[in-house]
C-alpha cells in the first residue's frame, strides 16, 4: 500500500462526460483503493442537470462496472470510495450556478486543488474566469487541460494566454496522455539507464525510425469534433511529436520537469521546417472509403452524417528531418490513421546494417537490428538480433530472434496511463505535461505543412477501410529504400 498523503480535492469539470466515465473515474477509484489519494480527499464532479449525490453515487458506479469490469470492481472497495464523491450542478457560462462549489470547497481552504478541465476547449477560458472570479484559485490550485489545445498556434496562444490570466505556467497540467503510458516512460529508462544504447543512438548507427499510431476504430459519434481537426492536429501534432522527443531528445542534467522539458523543446526547434517541394514529397494524407473491418463491412468517411464534402484527413505519413548533429541525415517517419486494418502503436528503431557480411555465402542474409517498442495493443519493448540457427548444418545459417525486454508480472494490475497522470498531477510533478514553449514548438512546425495541405501542394488520397493506408504512404518510405515494418 502506497503512503496516504496525498489529501486534495479533485473537481472535475465535463464530469458526466464521456472521458470523465471511461478514464478519469476509474483512475481515481484504483488510487485511491491502491492508497495513492488519501481517503479524505473529495472528487467532486460537475455535472450540468440537476442530480442528488445519491443518484450521482449510483450512476458512478454503474459507469466503473462499465469501464472496469465486473470482475475488477470491487462493492466493498466501492463503500469507501463512495464517501469521496460529491457532486454540483453548474453551467459552465452561469456565473451564479458556482455557488455550490464555492461552498463545498471553501469547508478547506488551504487544501490542494486540482481541477480537471474535461470538456471543450471553448470552456477552458470561462471555467478558469469564474474559479477566479469566487476566489477559488489558491497557490496550490491546479488545473489540466484536455487535448485539444487548439487547432493551430494561433488559437492555440489564445487558449493559453486565457487560461495564464488566472493561473500561473506551473500550476497548468497540458495533458498527453501517451505520455502516461508505462512503455512511454521506459523509454528514457531505456536510453538513459543503459549504457549499450549510448554509443549507438545516433545517426552512425541508426538508419531510420518509424512511429506509427494505427485505429481500427472510426470517428465512434464525433463528427463534429474530428471534422474539425484531422490526423495531423488530433495525432501528430501531440502524441505522435511527443513520441518523437522522447526518441530524439539528448539525455536531460536531471529528471526534473523543466530539464526534460527543455531538451524535448530543443528537439522540437530542430525539426527541419517543410518548403512546399518537401510537403510535396514528404507527406501523405488521405481519407477512408469504405472497406471493412474483421470482416464486417464500415462506411467511408464521406459517408458520415454531414460529411460528404468534407477534406479532412483520416490518415497522415510524414518523413521529418532534425537538423542536429546526432540526428544528420536520420530519417523519422510518422504515419497515424483511423479505420486501419488493426489497432497497433509502435515505435521502431532500425539500426544500420553491418558493414560486411561474413555470411553472404552461407545462404543466409543478416536482417538489421531492430528496437521495436510495442505501445498499443499490447506494451512490450523487443530487440531483433540474428543469431545461428542450431544444429550440424555444413552452412552457418542464420536467424533473427527477439530479445524480449519487458519482464511485467503477470498478475498485478496494469496501470492506466490516467493514473499515472492523475497522480502527477496530485503530487504536483509535471515532467510528463506539456510546457508551453513545447505546444507552441509543436503547431509552429505543423502549421506549415497544414497551410500546405490549405494550398492543396498534394492531393487528398484514398485507402479502403481496414487497410494500411493508401499505397501513397508505401511510396514515401520506398522512395528513401525503406518499408513499413509491417509490409
Ligand atoms: P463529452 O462526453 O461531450 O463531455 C463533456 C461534458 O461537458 C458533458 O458531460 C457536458 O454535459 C458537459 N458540458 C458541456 N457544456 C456544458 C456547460 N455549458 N455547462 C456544464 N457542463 C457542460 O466529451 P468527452 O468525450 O468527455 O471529452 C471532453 C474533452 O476531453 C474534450 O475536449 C475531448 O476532446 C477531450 N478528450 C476526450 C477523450 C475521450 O476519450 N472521450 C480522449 C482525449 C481527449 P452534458 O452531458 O449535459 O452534455
Amino acid at each position: 500500500m502506497a503512503s496516504m498523503d496525498n489529501v486534495c480535492d479533485i473537481t472535475i469539470f465535463g464530469g458526466h462526460g464521456d472521458l470523465a466515465f471511461r478514464k478519469l473515474m476509474p483512475a481515481l477509484y484504483h488510487l485511491s483503493n491502491d492508497g495513492y489519494l488519501s481517503f479524505s480527499s473529495r472528487i467532486i464532479t460537475v455535472a450540468r442537470n440537476d442530480i442528488t449525490n445519491d443518484e450521482h453515487i449510483e450512476l458512478v458506479r454503474s459507469k466503473l462496472i462499465e469501464f472496469i469490469g465486473e470482475s475488477v470492481f470491487n462493492q466493498e472497495k466501492f463503500e469507501r470510495f463512495k464517501s469521496q464523491l460529491h457532486v454540483v450542478t453548474i453551467d459552465f457560462d452561469d456565473e451564479k450556478s458556482y455557488k455550490g462549489l464555492k461552498e463545498l470547497l471553501g469547508a478547506f481552504p488551504s487544501r490542494e486543488r486540482v481541477n480537471y478541465l474535461s470538456t471543450a476547449p471553448d470552456f477552458f477560458a470561462t471555467i478558469c474566469k469564474m474559479l477566479k472570479n469566487w476566489d477559488l484559485v489558491t497557490d496550490v490550485s491546479r488545473v489540466v487541460l484536455e487535448k485539444p489545445i487548439g487547432r493551430d498556434l494561433e488559437s492555440s496562444r489564445a487558449i493559453n494566454s486565457e487560461v495564464l490570466k488566472y493561473f500561473e505556467e506551473k500550476q497548468i497540467y497540458r495533458i498527453d496522455h501517451y505520455l502516461g503510458k508505462d512503455t512511454v516512460q521506459n523509454i528514457m529508462a531505456l536510453r538513459f539507464s543503459n549504457r549499450i544504447f549510448m554509443p549507438l543512438w545516433d545517426a552512425n548507427n541508426i538508419d531510420h525510425v518509424q512511429i506509427t499510431v494505427a485505429e481500427s476504430v472510426g470517428v465512434e459519434g464525433r463528427w463534429g469534433y474530428y471534422d474539425q481537426y484531422g490526423a495531423m492536429r488530433d495525432m501528430i501534432q501531440n502524441h505522435l511529436m511527443q513520441l518523437l522527443c522522447l526518441i530524439a531528445m539528448e539525455p536531460p542534467c536531471s529528471l526534473d520537469a523543466d530539464s526534460v522539458r527543455d531538451e524535448k523543446v530543443k528537439v522540437l526547434r530542430s525539426l527541419r521546417p517543410m518548403s512546399a517541394a518537401d510537403i510535396e514529397r514528404k507527406t501523405v494524407r488521405a481519407q477512408y472509403a469504405k472497406g471493412s473491418i474483421d470482416g464486417q463491412p464500415v462506411p467511408g468517411y464521406r459517408e458520415g452524417e454531414g460529411m460528404e464534402h468534407s477534406n479532412t484527413e483520416t490518415f497522415a505519413a510524414l518523413r521529418v528531418d532534425i537538423d542536429n548533429w546526432r540526428w544528420n541525415g536520420v530519417p523519422f517517419y510518422l504515419r497515424s490513421g483511423k479505420r486501419m486494418h488493426q489497432r497497433n502503436s509502435e515505435i521502431v528503431i532500425q539500426f544500420k546494417s553491418v558493414p560486411h557480411s561474413i555470411f553472404a555465402n552461407q545462404g543466409s542474409g543478416i536482417s538489421q537490428n531492430k528496437l521495436v517498442i510495442s505501445l498499443q495493443p499490447k506494451e512490450s519493448i523487443q530487440l531483433k538480433l540474428m543469431n545461428k540457427v542450431p544444429g550440424l548444418s555444413d552452412q552457418m545459417r542464420l536467424q533473427q530472434v527477439d530479445l524480449e525486454l519487458n519482464s511485467r508480472i503477470n498478475s498485478t494490475r496494469k496501470s492506466d496511463a490516467y493514473e499515472r497522470l492523475l497522480l502527477d498531477v496530485i503530487r504536483s510533478n509535471p515532467t510528463l505535461f506539456m510546457r508551453l514553449d513545447e505546444v507552441e514548438a509543436a503547431w509552429k512546425w505543423a502549421d506549415v505543412i497544414l497551410a500546405g495541405w490549405a494550398e492543396n501542394i498534394i492531393p487528398m488520397k484514398s485507402y479502403q477501410a481496414g487497410t494500411d493506408g493508401p499505397s501513397a504512404s508505401i511510396q514515401l518510405v520506398v522512395q528513401d529504400g525503406v518499408s513499413w515494418n509491417d509490409e
